[in-house]
Order: C-alpha cells, then structure tokens, then sequence
C-alpha cells in the first residue's frame, strides 16, 4: 500500500534531523521539496546541481538509512535538480539507486544538455560530472620554503606549519595573521594552502581577497544566488580570506562572512585570515567577527632584522640564478628598511639597471639605484606630515585640530587636512578620520565633498587649498 508522500517524507526528516546538527539541517534539509512517490521510488527535488553533490558527498548514507527505514530496502532516490529559472520547465533528473549494500554510489550520470559551463554558477568551479573540483587560486612561487624564517615571523610561520600539518586539527583556528605591509602575510598564506594541498589532496583548499570575496558577494545577491554563493564558502576545507581590513564598513558581507565562518569552524575546517591591522584596530567590523577572529592565534609580522634582510635577499638573488657579492648584498640590507616588498623592490631595479646598460652590478651602480629608490620613498606625505603643514599654515596647535571643537575655522582646517590626505595618500577613509582626530569614514567623506564645494564657490579658500597644495608637495 502507497503511504502519503508527507508522511513518509517528514518522518525522514525526523530521522535525518535527530542526527545532524541544527545547522546542517536546515541547510541542506530544509531547502529540499519532495515531488512524488511511486513503486518504492522517491523524487526529491533540490535547489542546484551543487546542493544535489553536497547532498551526496555528505549525506548519502543518512539519506539511504532514512529511506530504508521508511521504505524498506528496495527503496530508491531521485533527484530533481532546479535549473536556474527554468525550475520546473526543465529539470533533469538524476538516478541515484538506493543499493542495500555498501556505499551509494552515483551511477554513470547522464549530463543534462542544459548544463553548460556556463550555467554552472560558481566561477571556481571546474564543472565535472562526478566531483566539483575548487581550483585553490593559490600562488605557486608563494612556497615555505621560499618564506625565509626570522625572528619577525617567527611564531606566525611555526603556526602556519603545524595547521598545514593538521588543517583545522589545531587550536589555532582561525589563524590571523596581521602586519604591515609587504611584510608577508600574502606569502604566509598562501604557504599553508600549499603545504595542505601537497599533504592532503582531497582537500578543498581557497584563497580569496576580501575584494574578490566582496564582488562575488554582491554579484551572487544580484543575479539571486546567494544561498549558493554561501552553500560554496561552506564547502570548503581551508578557507584563505586575504586581507580582512577591507571588510571594514561592509555590514552585508560582514554578515555573510560571520555565517560562513561560524559554519566552517563548527565543522572543524581551517579558517586563515590576513589583516594589516591588530584585530582590535580593525574600523568599522562589527565586535561579533573581531571576537571570533581572536578565537584562535593572532600571530603578527614584523619587519625582519639586518640579519634576516640579507638572508631573504640572498635567497631571493639565487632563486633567480643571480650573483651579486656579499658586500653589496649588506649595503642593500642596510639601507631598505621598511618591509621585504620594498627589499624585493630594489632587488629588481638593481637587476633592470645592470641588465638594462649592460653593466656589472658594482656598489656605485647599487649606490645610484637605491639613492632614487629611497628619495621615492621620502617622498610619499603622511598622513601627520599633511596634519602639520596645516597646522603650520593657520597657526593652530595639532591638539585642538584633533580635538571635538566644532569652531568653524578649525573645522575647517581638519577637513583641509582629510581632503589632502585622501588626495595624497592611499590611506582608506576610516584610518584617515582615525588618525585625524578619531572620526569616522563618513565624516571624512563629506569633509572631501566639503572641501571640494568651497574651492569652486569660496575664492578665500581656494588660495588656501592652492597653496597648503604647494606645501605639502614641494
Ligand atoms: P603582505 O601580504 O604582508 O603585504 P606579501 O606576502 O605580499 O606581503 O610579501 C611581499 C613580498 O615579500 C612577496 O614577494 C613575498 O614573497 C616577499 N616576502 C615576504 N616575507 C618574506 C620572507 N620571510 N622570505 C622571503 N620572501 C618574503
Ligand atoms: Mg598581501
């Protein structure tokens, strides 16, 4: 006798529900829409192509026992798999046999004509019939052993180690790795994944920028694909997300990276992130993802010693099959002592010079290379150096352009002092009102769009702009 398809379905779900955590459940359970039962054979239907291979990666047993259970061993499962907007035009159905021993196993999968790459959402997915494969985006030059060790990176690289050893395995979950920049927190990363995917290749390893993770986002809520978009991020076995700072200010992808990552630390999965700032010096992230950030290891970046400078110099000059003495290599060490990418960044100069007029790399030739290279870099304003040449300039004390005053000429001079430090430095608007006297992102905006409306009406204030411009300049 044929029961009803509710009864048999929801009495499943209980069974599936009492074995999985509430999270799962409603995931991957709830979304599912039973079709039709008939001769011992039950039709489900899922969201996406992707939900349908989680399901089976994941689930296949629990859904086999369940089944057995309501319907006795000869039961069978097929899915109806909802194609984007063509839901119910044009399904294509796939032929899962509920064996009764051993694993369930996909049968030859006949692939629907509508499945083009095209349609398969996700852009890391490399569509195949039995396995989604996730390409890591991992750079391959960004290797461990590549990653010179010092005393700056220290307890950051030992920790990248042991995760890779044992990705999410460890109490350092997730791992943050912060620092300045060009100080190696890219690289650091990126070594973990590699080291993963070298010791574990069936793990589902990505790296992805904050930037890139933001654009997916906001692509997926567009075309209305955010469950898979987040069905995606849950997949994953090490998750790299580069860069967190730039989070800063995006509430909705803050939300959706807070769902993703309590749903990959719950499953025990390694969650690796990146910030040039301190959890706690993180602007406008709200206090729920920073406390979750310091769940696990936050390992900072410093800049690498004299000693450590002339190591990864070294290295690097070998790993391109260079010479350059021991003497020159010093005097290159000494004078760059900002951070490895500037290290690296005169490394190249000096090899373009040599190459470029043909000349041996001799301490005069470096000598004239590095005296561009740093008056370069002297000439990057700071932010404090913009605070001062306008206090210079009104005669006014730093103290009270920083303070609360809301006096209209010292206003006035603090949103002088926001607009060139948006204009001559690449500082993000939350680290300029933080430093300018602790405002936030939103009042530096409109200082700039003030600032911008009285040089075109105020002729007083465009001669201060034109000339704090000079001064800050020359
Ligand atoms: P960040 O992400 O912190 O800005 P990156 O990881 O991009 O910095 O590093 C900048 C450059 O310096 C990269 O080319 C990287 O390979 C190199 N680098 C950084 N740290 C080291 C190190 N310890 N040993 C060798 N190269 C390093
Ligand atoms: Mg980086």
């Amino acid at each position: 006798m044929n029961q009803p398809l509710p009864k048999i379905w929801n009495a499943c779900l209980a069974f599936i529900k009492d074995n999985i955590s509430d999270q799962a459940f409603n995931t991957w359970f709830t979304p599912i829409v039973p079709i039709k039962i008939s001769d011992n054979v039950l039709t489900l239907q899922v969201p996406s192509k992707f939900f349908y291979e989680w399901l089976e990666e994941h689930y296949l047993d629990l859904l086999k026992s369940a089944l057995n259970k309501e319907l006795g061993p000869g039961a069978k499962l097929v899915y109806n798999i909802v194609m984007e907007k063509k839901s119910t035009q044009n399904p294509f159905t796939l032929n899962i046999p509920s064996a009764s021993k051993g694993k369930l196993k996909t049968q030859e999968v006949v692939t629907p004509l509508n499945l083009e790459p095209s349609k398969v959402k996700n852009p890391f997915i490399v569509p195949g019939l039995q396995k989604i494969k996730v390409d890591a985006q991992l750079n391959p030059n960004y290797t461990f052993e590549h990653f010179i060790e010092g005393d700056h990176n220290r307890l950051a690289r030992s920790a990248g180690m042991a995760i890779a050893q044992k990705p999410g395995g460890t109490s350092f979950n997730p791992l943050l790795i912060y620092g300045g920049v060009g100080l190696g927190k890219t690289h650091l990363a990126n070594a973990i994944g590699l080291q993963v995917k070298e010791l574990y290749p069936e793990k589902t390893v990505l790296y992805v920028s904050t930037e890139k993770f933001t654009q997916q986002f906001i692509d997926a809520v567009k075309s209305n694909n955010r469950n898979d978009f987040i069905h995606f991020y849950q997949m994953i076995d090490v998750l790299i997300v580069d860069d967190v700072q730039f989070l800063s200010g995006k509430s909705a992808t803050q939300d959706v990276f807070f769902h993703i990552f309590n749903h990959l630390h719950q499953k025990g999965k390694q969650i690796i992130l990146t910030s040039d700032k301190a959890p706690v010096d993180i602007q406008d992230m709200e206090q729920r993802l920073i406390s979750r950030f310091k769940w696990g290891l936050s390992a900072d970046l410093q800049i690498p010693d004299l000693e450590t400078r002339k190591e990864i110099l070294l290295h690097k000059t070998r790993q391109d099959g260079i010479e350059i003495s021991e003497g020159i290599l010093d005097y290159i060490a000494k004078t760059i002592v900002s951070n490895v990418r500037e290290l690296e960044g005169a490394l190249i100069s000096i090899m373009a010079q040599s190459s470029l007029n043909k000349k041996e790399i001799t301490l005069p030739l470096v000598e004239k290379t590095l005296s561009n290279f740093i008056d370069n870099a002297k000439k990057e304003i700071s932010i404090d150096f913009i605070q001062k040449t306008v206090c210079q300039y009104f005669k006014i004390d730093m103290e009270v352009l920083q303070s609360q005053t809301r006096k209209r000429d010292i206003v006035q001079a603090r949103q002088l002092s926001m607009y060139f430090a948006k204009k001559f430095t690449s500082a993000s608007l939350a680290s300029i009102g933080e430093k300018i006297g602790k405002r936030d992102h939103a009042t530096v905006l409109h200082a700039c769009k003030t600032v911008k409306n009285l040089s075109e009406t105020d002729k007083n204030f465009k001669v201060y702009i034109e000339e704090l411009d000079k001064k800050i300049t020359s």
